[in-house]
């Protein structure tokens, strides 16, 4: 595996505020990398960082090998980014944007078909001021991919967008990735990074409280299964209480609600089976990556950090 980002040791103050603080993380090519945490943790500095945006107090930040800014004009050329709050002139048209932005780059994308395929080319002689959200966003992301980077960083990519334009916006990312662009996604949304990162760095207070796969990390928050059914025979409890893997099992109405480890839904499924019982209208509820970051941090990962502003970027 190729390490297209690799940062150590990031610290970043401003004032008397630690916005980043001892950060280390790696991305391999080829990959979805989430950065989370609520608003105020510390992401969009390190990012900021890596784009060579801001200069670390200290650390070391390399992209493909590239120093983000001693060596400013060559990554630009590699690094896509999409901005926070991307701001065009308003009389700018989507055809002009595109265009005036690829003759930024020395190979750029051809950016005719990068607006068919973000779905513009209809919005071609369109001003950005009379653009949909959804539309800017998709603006914002084709400028971001327009030089044909080899990374591309998105920052609260789906921010401000109906929930249909976030599921749109997660299939195009995808597409992204398949194009063989590694992502780096700064987000505060935990369903956004359990759907599309292949890893995440979960952060808190400027510091990475843990990096792994929002799968792996979901699983770890919770030890206990909750399975819930409605049984097509009565059965004695006995049956469910003796198995080792359940703790509990309690009746609501004609529906039982069965709680046990993480082996618990097989368990209880054979030996209903073995009884020609089945578990109609069942559910499981399993860890999230929220529970994951719960866990780790004492609060959810969309209320504000314990210096935060509490001005979320998700309420502006
Ligand atoms: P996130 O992206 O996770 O919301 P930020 O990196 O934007 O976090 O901010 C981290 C901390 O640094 C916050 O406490 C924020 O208020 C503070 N901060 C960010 N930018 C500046 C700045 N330019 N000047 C002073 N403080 C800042």
């Amino acid at each position: 595996m190729t390490v297209v980002i690799d940062v150590q040791g990031l610290h970043k103050e401003y004032g008397a505020t630690v916005a980043v603080d001892d950060v280390s993380f790696s991305v391999q090519e080829g990959e979805i990398f989430g950065i989370l945490g609520p608003n105020g943790a510390g992401k969009t500095t390190t990012v900021e960082c890596v784009e060579g945006l801001r200069v670390p107090d200290r650390g070391s930040v390399r992209v493909l090998g590239l120093d983000p800014r001693r060596d400013r004009a060559e990554l630009t050329q590699v690094l896509g980014v999409q901005l926070q709050d991307s701001q065009m002139p308003e009389r700018l048209k989507v055809a002009e944007a595109l265009d005036l932005y690829s003759s930024f780059y020395r190979s750029p994308a051809d950016w005719r078909a990068l607006m068919e395929q973000l779905g513009l080319a209809d919005k071609a002689t369109t001003p950005f001021k009379k653009l949909s959200g959804g539309q800017q966003q998709r603006l914002s992301i084709a400028l971001a991919l327009v030089g044909n980077p080899r990374v591309a960083v998105l920052d609260e990519l789906t921010t401000g967008l109906d929930p249909q334009a976030r599921r749109d916006t997660w299939e195009l990312i995808e597409g992204i990735r398949d194009r063989g662009v590694t992502i780096v996604l700064v987000s505060h949304f935990m369903e956004e990074a359990e759907r599309l990162c292949d890893r995440v760095a979960l952060i808190d207070s400027g510091r990475v409280a843990v990096i792994d796969s929002p799968a792996t990390l979901a699983e770890r928050a919770v030890s206990e299964q909750r399975i819930q059914f409605r049984p097509t025979a009565s059965f004695d409890d006995a049956l469910l209480t003796s198995l080792p893997e359940v703790t509990s099992v309690i009746h609501r109405g004609d529906v039982v609600v069965v709680t046990g480890n993480r082996d618990a839904l097989n368990a209880v499924i054979s030996v209903l089976a073995r009884n020609q019982i089945v578990a109609r209208q069942l559910r499981v509820d399993q860890g999230s990556l929220e529970d994951a970051f719960l866990e780790l941090t004492g609060r959810g990962a969309r209320n504000g950090s314990a210096h935060g502003d509490g001005q979320g970027k998700g309420e502006r």
